[in-house]
């Protein structure tokens, strides 16, 4: 069983993250989706949780220089790499 990781934040994909709906292409864990639809959230908005939640709040980086991280992070990912 390969090791799976959300297509969009990168969080690996164990059972309890797995988006329990999911209407999109994407690999993707419950966080960056709309619990309702099943729609991924929108790139700022994912954006903004990587960098508050796992960049400032995680690995206690600045506000700038997480922000730019998250950027750097998400030109990586499957779901954002082809996103402006
Ligand atoms: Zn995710």
């Amino acid at each position: 069983m390969e090791n799976q990781l959300c297509d969009s934040c990168s969080l690996p994909l164990t059972p309890d993250v797995v988006a329990p709906k999911n209407v999109t292409q994407w690999k993707l864990c419950k966080y960056c989706v709309k619990d309702e639809t099943g729609e991924m959230w929108s790139r700022e908005e994912i954006l903004t949780g990587i960098r508050d939640h796992f960049f400032i709040a995680d690995q206690g980086m600045a506000e700038d220089a997480a922000q730019r991280a998250a950027e750097e992070a998400l030109k990586k990912m499957p779901a954002w790499k082809d996103a402006e």
